[in-house]
């Protein structure tokens, strides 16, 4: 939580993708039900109910979750792969009109 009580949350880049978003989803539930409850019951009811579980201190994607996680990578991948720079590369000479 910051001076200004915004809760900020920061996931290391050198996760893979379908951890990262397990860990992100870990950290939202602590921002939704407050940092002061910890991984105690509210936590609990939360990380349970949006596909987390484990202990709660290292919860991890259920396997329902993480095939959901793994539908949102392959549409991010794909508009990735159509928003390349290659596919969108400008005409190598321009025509006057
Ligand atoms: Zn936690």
């Amino acid at each position: 939580m910051s001076a200004d009580r915004t809760c900020e949350i920061f996931v290391s880049p050198e996760l893979d993708a379908t951890w990262a978003v397990g860990t992100f989803a870990h950290e939202c539930v602590h921002a939704c039900v407050g940092v002061s409850h910890g991984h105690r019951a509210p936590f609990k009811k939360l990380a349970l109910a949006i596909g987390l579980s484990g202990p709660m201190r290292a919860t991890v994607p259920t396997a329902e979750f993480e095939a959901k996680i793994q539908e949102w990578i392959a549409v991010e991948s794909a508009y990735r792969t159509r928003r390349s720079p290659q596919r969108h590369r400008p005409p190598s000479r321009v025509r006057g009109y």
